[in-house]
């Protein structure tokens, strides 16, 4: 496969490349496929459906062809991947896709270790170390610290805001020694990520280390996280005869979002073929994307803080991917997009608690309550020429192309969780009365010594430490 770049689309490199530059340092753009190839009509016909490692490795075959050999990629995979994604019926035409069974009890899990592997495949001829950094509102530092941890060859620093994430998450990524630190910025995550920007433009840097990005800007992140949308629709196409007599069902996967990394994977896993009808795009308080969608303006600005603060991103970099895939027309008839505030978090997690037992964290919710109100009216309300309120939550004026079949109760939901409740347990406390179990991985991290290192969010202090530390 090869890979071009965003912003010059005469820009050809290797896979090896655009996952070790992370994002090409000349344009400022991100990397992408020339083309999304098709999987196989016949696999994706499979009953009982594949298993979750050889849609995994079915799917990346195609985009390193040529650059891992099959051998390899299958011991990628099933070192990346002991644990899979569980689908679990919430009722009749929903569904919840676990993505918190990895070690780090986030979706993330999923392309940090892939990247991590397929990263130390490429690096295993060099003498010299690559340096990863990767600013984090929360999540991707954890999946990246542990993902990278003890993996030779690779060094990690890890930034996120200081204050702004909660105390169980500022634990799993300030814990690690060896390879991997964690900085706390005085600032906020995008303060994070321009730091990690501007080092990767920045040529003393580059004259003097190996950098490469973590974020949901490498492609070998977002690449996996296909696998689980793909793996997914066809659990779910192949047990809606069980759990429901709708035939031939719309499978609409519900996602929340941020940076939108996550959403861009499952447009990939539907240019490939999975039979996904749509997506709806849940977004908290940091409203750029359902704004843009509503009104054609794309603003990005400063993110808010929220109870899904994983998802408090105000300039989502994944935007100019989407944008790259798809005219803004397209993306209207694609995805219903939504967001919701902190109070409407907080009902979201108790009502599907009382309506299902489901214990939900603020991150899903978001999800779960976007498909609520689309499966109890809100679309419905749309179609017959009722306008919202843009400024309320709810969904955008915009009617996907999968409408009637919502309408016609022909619609299956698939909601994305994104972590496991008890990362949050305060916020689901708070809203349910009770704590969701803790799992012991997580019980294990807060009993380790924190390393972080405090640094201010000024680019110099910054440049100054990588300097004088790498
Ligand atoms: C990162 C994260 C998100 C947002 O994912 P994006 O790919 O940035 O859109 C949602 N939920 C949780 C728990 C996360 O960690």
């Amino acid at each position: 496969m090869i890979y071009t770049d965003t912003r010059d689309h005469a820009v050809q490199v290797s896979f090896k490349t655009a996952v070790m530059n992370g994002m090409n340092a000349e344009t400022g753009g991100l990397y992408v496929p020339v083309s999304y190839p098709k999987l196989n009509k016949s696999f994706l016909r499979l009953v009982p459906e594949p298993s979750f490692r050889s849609v995994a490795f079915e799917t990346a075959r195609l985009y390193c062809d040529g650059e891992i050999p099959d051998a390899d990629l299958q011991a990628i995979i099933a070192d990346a991947y002991p644990f899979s994604p569980q689908i679990v019926p919430a009722d009749q035409i929903s569904y919840i896709m676990e993505l918190f069974h990895g070690p780090t009890c986030a979706f993330k899990d999923f392309g940090a270790r892939f990247m991590a592997r397929v990263m130390s495949f490429f690096n295993k001829d060099e003498n010299t170390p690559l340096h990863i950094l990767v600013a984090t509102s929360g999540d991707t530092g954890s999946a990246v610290g542990s993902a990278f941890h003890n993996v030779p060859g690779l060094d990690v620093t890890i930034l996120y805001p200081e204050g702004k994430i909660s105390p169980l998450q500022e634990k799993q990524l300030s814990t690690f020694t060896g390879n991997v630190r964690a900085l706390k910025i005085a600032g906020t995550f995008d303060d994070c990520q321009k730091l990690v920007k501007t080092a990767f433009t920045d040529a003393d840097l580059r004259a003097k280390f190996r950098l490469s990005s973590a974020n949901s800007i490498n492609i070998s992140r977002l690449l996996p996280q296909s696998f689980y949308y793909t793996f997914a629709s066809l659990v779910v196409k192949n047990r809606i005869p069980r759990d429901s007599k709708i035939e031939d069902p719309s499978i609409i996967m519900i996602v929340p979002s941020g940076n939108f990394g996550n959403l861009t994977s499952g447009l990939i896993a539907k240019e490939m073929g999975a039979p996904i009808a749509g997506f709806v795009a849940a977004t908290n308080s940091n409203r750029t994307i359902p704004d843009w969608i509503a009104s054609g303006n794309y603003q990005p600005r400063p993110s808010v803080a929220t109870l899904s603060n994983a998802m408090d991103v105000g300039a989502p970099s994944n935007y100019e991917r989407i944008r790259d895939m798809y005219s803004l027309e397209e993306v209207r008839k694609l995805f219903a997009s939504y967001w919701l505030d902190d109070e409407g978090t907080l009902n979201a997690i108790r009502h599907c608690y009382s309506n299902t037992g489901y214990i939900i964290d603020p991150h899903g919710a978001v999800g779960w309550q976007a498909w609520s109100d689309i499966r109890h009216g809100a679309l419905k309300d749309l179609a017959e020429g009722k306008s919202a309120d843009p400024q309320k939550p709810g969904l955008t004026p915009n009617l996907p192309c999968w409408t009637d079949a919502v309408l016609n109760k022909k619609a299956v939901g698939v909601v994305l969780e994104t972590a496991h409740p008890a990362k949050f347990g305060e916020t689901v406390h708070s809203a349910i009365g009770r704590d969701p179990v803790i799992p012991d991985r997580l019980e294990k991290v807060m009993r380790l010594p924190d390393h972080a290192i405090p640094m201010s969010a000024d680019y110099t202090a910054f440049k100054e430490w990588l300097m004088s530390h790498l």
